[in-house]
């Protein structure tokens, strides 16, 4: 597919409308590869695009055999764009990482540096945000550390999928049948030895926010529901202490039939507030439920991760994901 045989470097970039950013990215790439003491590849992968993302593309792998690029058939969203583009690497270390220049090349360096140290995931931890909306900011601080007490396995705060990752652990991850991608999630899950390097993460290049709200808020419910059953369990635990509450009223209740003839007992409001607050954990917990089952739902239909519609100028030569 590529012209170099065996990169030792792979690059893995995810691309949705980023025509504004393409040409930067690759000057800053191109000046960090000439560092690299081995030869680099790298995949991008356009997450079909709707402005010039995917000529540029094409543009580039004509100008630079290093550039190898592929098309999903249309916008899979970014997990499954940067699972595509690890399911075609050839590298030895394989670095992720976004278009938009917020994850600056140059950390690839001190990244490299690690893994040369023996550390199999190098991940990239932010210490600072800068000019991002502090809803933003105040939303991510508190789900990453939310999402750390919560979950099974230890996911590093403040991480994105900016990493580097040895040949085996990207070996592991793509063997991984589940549909719904947390990749920083499952990074960690795999284990081996694991460092961080820290960086500012600085504002978008150029080019709009692809993360709608929506978008980040259904891949932060993704990293918890993937990652925790604590969810699930909350139900029970509000429903065993809410029967609970209830017995108590009951007796309450009985108490002051019996034995206070003319008790206040009998406003009506507060029935009305307790169904509506039964009513609203029912639902809650029916949701929670939902999440899970919807994940089991998506998983059994077994439909492949993505499909295809072109691969380094040419037809690709198998339309979908292998598993
Ligand atoms: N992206 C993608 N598909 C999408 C949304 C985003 O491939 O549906 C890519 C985008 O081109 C960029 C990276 O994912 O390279 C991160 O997107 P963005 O910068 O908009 O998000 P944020 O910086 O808020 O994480
Ligand atoms: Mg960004």
């Amino acid at each position: 597919m590529t012209e170099i045989l065996s990169p030792k470097y792979s690059l893995v970039v995810p691309i949705y409308n980023e025509e504004a950013t393409l040409s930067e990215l690759y000057r800053r790439v191109s000046a960090v590869a000439t560092h690299l003491d081995g030869e680099v590849e790298v995949i991008l992968v356009n997450d079909g695009s709707r402005d010039r993302s995917l000529y540029l593309l094409r543009d580039l792998y004509q100008k630079d055999p290093r550039i190898c690029y592929l098309s999903l058939a249309r916008n899979f969203g970014h997990q499954i764009a940067v699972t595509a583009g690890l399911n075609f690497v050839q590298g030895q270390a394989i670095v992720v990482m976004d278009a938009d220049l917020q994850d600056p090349p140059e950390l690839i360096l001190e990244m490299v540096e690690k893994w040369q140290q023996g550390y199999d995931v190098v991940y990239a931890q932010r210490s600072a945000r800068r000019k991002e909306g502090w809803f933003k900011r105040m939303t991510a601080y508190w789900f990453y550390r939310i999402l750390k007490r919560l979950a099974d396995v230890d996911i590093p705060t403040d991480t994105g999928d900016f990493c580097l990752m040895d040949r085996r652990v990207v070996d592991i991850l793509n063997a991984m049948p589940e549909r719904n991608r947390y990749i920083r999630g499952l990074r960690s899950w795999i284990g081996f030895s694991q460092t961080a390097v820290q960086f500012e993460r600085n504002p978008r290049y150029a080019g709009e926010v692809k993360y709608t709200f929506k978008k980040s808020l259904s891949l932060a419910i993704n990293g918890l529901v993937s990652f925790s059953r604590i969810p699930l369990r909350l139900s029970t635990y509000i429903g065993a202490l809410s029967a609970l509450l209830s017995l108590v009223m009951m007796l309450l209740v009985l108490y002051w039939r019996i034995f206070v003839p003319s008790s206040p007992l009998t406003g009506l409001t507060m029935i009305i507030m307790a169904i509506f607050f039964f009513g609203a954990v029912q639902l809650i917990s029916i949701g929670i439920l939902g999440e899970y089952i919807g994940r089991i739902y998506e998983e059994v239909k077994g439909r492949p991760l993505y499909t295809l519609s072109e691969v380094a100028g040419g037809l690709p030569e198998r339309f979908t994901s292998e598993n």
